[in-house]
């Protein structure tokens, strides 16, 4: 466990929890907007450790959980299509529409398959010329260069049967639709991968213009307590700043080679969101020099109307409004194994989050 115990260092992590503890000097929330920090602040407990006076909240910070359901209805209606293979990554699967799933689909015959990456989607094309591929292009500024690259090569290699449906997803209008609502947030611990790609340009405008403290973290307990003590300093001085304490992985700059990408392939639009609603420029779709690989211009499909979820409260969530526990579907209607909702069948959801680490939910 070379260059990870160094960060669970357990006398190191005291002395921060005692510098948290003497710094509280009046109510705290802050918010993460990653799904890896929200498993990890669940895994290590870090709620624990926190005097009463700090919240922390889970935000939009899963990728699976913040795809409409729309989209997923789309995808089921992509995959019942024939001569048609559906690319996904697995999280997907499960997540419910409005009367299937992909599992379910590829259950009853539909070839549905998962892939690790966009390039192992266009590389299925390649090899299966008579079929066509969609690969289901989701998550936020962390896979879109991955995506980008696909699309690119499959231009460069002239391949005619790879399309994508988009759902990439922009972090920061979503961090500030948040706020515009009026939900009340001290400080964002910002996520470290997303800003490993982007760099930490893209928060400044949080910090000055909506006068929230940024800090990008990374995930392990001193990470995310040293986040949480930066945070709590910026709000004590009144100092709203961008902030990177994951300094081993996230750079001012980001990663421009990735960036240059995604520019070149990608253009901003409007996008739904799961609980958020309609975000202004949130979502990246192709330019027009790639519009040969957006499936939705290219294969007519009809969708059926989308229903909205009876019972789950995953939107709530996902703006910080309310917590897996208020759920009354939590740990028995809906469990990782039965997920009724999106935030429960993926990985970094916060329900499957709270289900695995919370003490409450384990006799459940
Ligand atoms: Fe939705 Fe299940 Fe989470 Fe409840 S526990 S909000 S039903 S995903």
């Amino acid at each position: 466990m070379k260059y990870v115990h160094e960060y669970r260092n357990k006398e190191l992590s005291q002395k921060l929890i005692n510098a948290i503890h003497d710094s509280a000097k009046g109510e705290y929330t802050f918010m993460e907007v990653c799904g890896g920090h929200t498993m990890a602040i669940q895994r290590f407990g870090i709620p624990s450790l926190l005097p009463p006076e700090i919240k922390l909240l889970s935000g939009p910070g899963c990728p699976v959980c913040v795809t409409e359901k729309s989209y997923i209805d789309t995808a089921i209606a992509y995959a019942r299509l024939s001569n048609t293979i559906i690319a996904t990554f697995g999280d997907l699967m499960r997540v419910p529409g409005s009367s299937s799933s992909l599992e379910l689909e590829k259950a009853l015959g539909s070839d549905v398959t998962i892939v690790l990456s966009a390039l192992e989607a266009l590389k299925l094309a390649q090899n299966k010329p008579e079929k066509r591929i969609i690969f289901l292009a989701i998550g936020f500024e962390t896979t879109a260069p991955g995506t980008a690259v696909a699309v690119d090569q499959a231009s460069k290699a002239g391949v005619k049967n790879f399309f994508i449906l988009s759902a990439h997803k922009l972090m920061p209008p979503a961090m500030k639709a948040i706020v515009d609502e009026g939900i009340k947030i001290d400080g964002y611990i910002c996520p470290g991968h997303v800003s490993a790609i982007t760099g930490s340009a893209i928060y400044e405008d949080i910090a000055r213009k909506y006068k929230i403290p940024c800090v990008i973290s990374g995930f392990e307990p001193l990470d995310l307590l040293q986040t949480i003590l930066a945070l709590m300093r910026q709000v004590n001085e009144n100092k709203p700043a961008v902030e990177i304490q994951y300094t081993r992985a996230v750079q001012p700059n980001g990663n421009t080679r990735a960036r240059t990408m995604m520019k070149q392939v990608f253009t901003v639009a409007d996008s739904e969101w799961r609980g958020l609603g309609n975000i202004s420029k949130s979502k990246l779709i192709l330019t027009e020099k790639y519009q040969q690989y957006d499936a939705l211009k290219m294969i007519p499909v009809e969708v059926e109307p989308t229903i909205s979820d009876k019972g789950c409260i995953c939107g709530e969530i996902l703006k910080g409004l309310k917590t897996p526990l208020d759920c009354k579907l939590f740990g028995n209607e809906c469990t990782p194994e039965n997920p009724v909702g999106a935030c429960m069948v993926s990985g970094e959801g916060a329900c499957q989050a709270y289900f695995r680490y919370q003490p409450q939910t384990e006799t459940t």
